[in-house]
């Protein structure tokens, strides 16, 4: 064996793991029942190829999940998750409406209409949502697809659109989209500013990089893992704005739950009275859900969420047989509907309160989030334990959403950074052989968390620190073992498999997908231009520019002063340096590299009157970004 490939676990582990099998109950197993629940049948393997022949969804490669028994270096809960989140195909879920599962991380949920279909979430990527539409199919006729629902913001719920529908079919008017209100200022928003970083911490979250395996990823929580094929995006054409609205949508009655800042900024639930059936789309699925998504992401507020939650069971779960949601599989029967929406609400309700109850008594968050634990009557429910969320990081979200980001020690108001910080301690603690020798002492009796800790300092004062990395790596790996949530999991295996072996330098995928970039308004266009723009290369420098949209009949001033870039809409300054006249999609194919500047200009595209260097020169200030950055070391390139 490699010093590099992944380890036993050690009986530590062992022990911790077999603990699980005690204090659980994996006798109740309702939950797999459900989730084979009116199989209509599937793809082997589930392997879907794009046009260039690259697989982009494979379930071949967790065949090992076909044991029953969870080996010792996987959480016996994670396992058996795992395990549930393994059943794939098209399955019926109630009288008109079925589901496929197991074809992305999220699920593509069809409505039979009266003319053709109503498709509830098309996935994370076109080839993935046109092969569930065809198993559909197969299974049940070919039928027109009449409306296409996004139920949140998130790409797992939208980007496989044009894999079910055809644009041309939405500009005539035979396909309507309905969203969330928001839902696009919220899609932008949240993927774009920040999109290089969160593409980078979701590959910690997802663990979709690493290898497939009982030492590697085993799961996701919410499903397998996500989909790698093309993200498209076609933007709604009617939003739901009330707090309740009822549509019919092609001969299916639909009652809408607006749930806005839940588990996304903009998110709906759906009530179908005549099918007696209720979709919490992600509010309510078979795990703890994120408060804060370790990939990174704007904090989400529990307390609302538990509202939307009681206002769902209140008014809707009386006459529902069956709730379900865009992940996991559904609950049937009327008391197990309610049963299951009460004990969700109150999962977001105590951790939202209790988490702010020990605040108040002036707890810290890492105080907090080793104090709570699930209260004795929740904490044997398998739809509530943390597979995806944790009550630990989650609380500490709830005390970011409070209170920020600072926890009020002035010891912590402004530390050194990390390299320095690694060199001091490295320092006190008598030379990096010294705390090595002390690590490997506590990493003996299992005291994974500080030695992880321990390490990252030493690695971090001096990344060529082989010994440290690898015992740094070691601790790691046992408590991705040892845990029960798949995303700590997969951070825990990612970190320690980068410690060991690095990272590869680039990636092919841009963090904002073609589609998205069409999608976003010229003032997202700026903004995002705003945060490429490189401080110190724009000290000293004033550009002012008039920006003409024939196309979309718009103006815009864009000002670079004090390295910073700002502008306003429908506006022209006399003093500008130039006017750059230009349609949209001319400005998009610049911005993605297929237009140079002088090209544009060339080709009439793009005409600028004044001091044409000007926008060269704003052009060269733009940084962009690897997405491949260190995350386990210190950043080795300039940036
Ligand atoms: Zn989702």
């Amino acid at each position: 064996m490699a010093l590099e490939d992944p380890k036993d676990a050690t009986s530590i582990t062992r022990a911790l793991n077999r603990a699980v099998l005690a204090a659980l109950p994996f006798g109740d197993t309702q939950d797999f029942e459900d989730a084979r629940r009116g199989f209509l049948g599937s793809l082997p393997d589930v392997e879907i190829r794009n046009d260039a022949g690259r697989i982009v969804w494979s379930l071949k490669d967790y065949a090992f999940l076909e044991a029953p028994e969870a080996p010792a270096t996987v959480n016996p809960s994670l396992w058996r998750q795992a395990r549930l989140n393994m059943h794939h195909g098209l399955f019926h879920v109630t009288d008109r409406i079925y589901q496929v599962r197991g074809f992305d991380i999220s699920n593509m949920t069809v409505i039979e209409g009266e003319r053709g279909l109503i498709v509830i979430d098309p996935l994370i990527s076109t080839e993935v949502a046109r092969a569930a539409l065809d198993l559909y199919a197969t299974h049940r006729g070919r039928r027109p697809v009449i409306a296409v629902i996004y139920t949140h913001s998130h790409t797992d719920h939208w980007g496989g659109v044009r894999g079910v529908i055809d644009e041309a079919d939405v500009k005539a008017g035979h396909v309507e989209i309905i969203a969330p209100a928001h839902f696009m200022e919220e899609t932008v928003s949240e993927t774009v500013l920040a999109g290089t970083p969160m593409v980078r911490r979701a590959q910690f979250q997802f663990g979709a990089t690493l290898a497939k395996g009982p030492r590697s990823q085993v799961d996701a929580g919410l499903g397998k893992v996500t989909s790698r094929g093309t993200v498209s995006l076609i933007p709604p054409t009617r939003y739901i704005t009330e707090p309740f609205e009822s549509h019919r949508i092609d001969g299916v009655e639909i009652v809408f739950q607006l749930a806005p800042e839940t588990e996304a900024p903009a998110e709906m639930h759906m009530f179908y009275p005549a099918l007696r059936a209720l979709n919490l789309a992600e509010n309510a699925t078979h795990n703890l859900h994120n408060a804060y998504p370790i990939r990174g992401a704007q904090v989400r507020d529990t307390n609302a969420w538990a509202r939307y939650l009681n206002e769902a069971l209140d008014r809707f779960a009386s006459d529902a047989d069956v709730v379900f949601a865009q992940h996991h599989w559904p609950v049937w029967g009327n008391a197990r509907v309610i049963d299951f929406l009460s004990k969700q609400r109150d999962l977001y309700k105590y951790l939202h309160d209790q988490t702010v109850r020990l605040m108040n008594h002036g707890l810290k968050p890492a105080e907090i989030a080793e104090r709570l634990a699930l209260p004795k009557s929740l904490a044997g429910t398998w739809h509530v334990r943390g597979y995806y969320g944790t009550l630990s990081h989650n609380s500490k979200a709830v005390y970011q959403r409070y209170l920020g980001w600072y926890d009020a020690n002035p010891a912590n108001l402004n530390p050194l950074p990390p390299v320095e910080r690694g060199s001091k301690y490295v320092e006190y603690m008598g030379g990096a052989e010294a705390a090595i020798a002390r690590a490997r002492a506590d990493f003996d009796k299992g005291q994974y968390r500080f030695v992880a800790e321990a390490m990252s300092h030493v690695v971090f004062a001096d990344p060529s620190n082989t010994e440290a990395r690898r015992l740094g790596a070691d601790a790691l790996e046992q408590m991705g073992y040892a845990a029960e949530s798949a995303t700590w999991r997969n951070a825990y295996l990612l970190g320690a498999f980068e410690l060991r072996q690095g990272h590869a330098s680039t990636v092919a995928r841009a963090p904002v997908s073609p589609d998205v970039l069409r999608a976003m308004s010229v003032e997202h266009i700026f903004d995002l231009l705003g945060v490429r723009l490189n401080g110190e290369k724009a000290e000293g420098r004033r550009i002012v520019l008039n920006w003409v949209f024939e196309d979309l009949a718009r103006t815009y001033v864009l000002n670079l002063e004090n390295c910073a870039l700002t502008y306003l809409a429908g506006r022209r300054s006399d003093r500008a340096d130039a006017t750059v006249t230009l349609d949209r999609a001319t400005l998009d194919r610049v911005l993605q590299g297929e237009l140079p500047i002088p090209e544009a200009v060339q080709s009439g595209r793009l005409r600028i009157d004044g001091d044409p260097s000007r926008l060269t020169e704003l052009f060269g200030l733009f940084d962009t970004f690897n997405l491949m950055f260190d995350v386990v070391e210190p950043k080795r390139q300039a940036g």
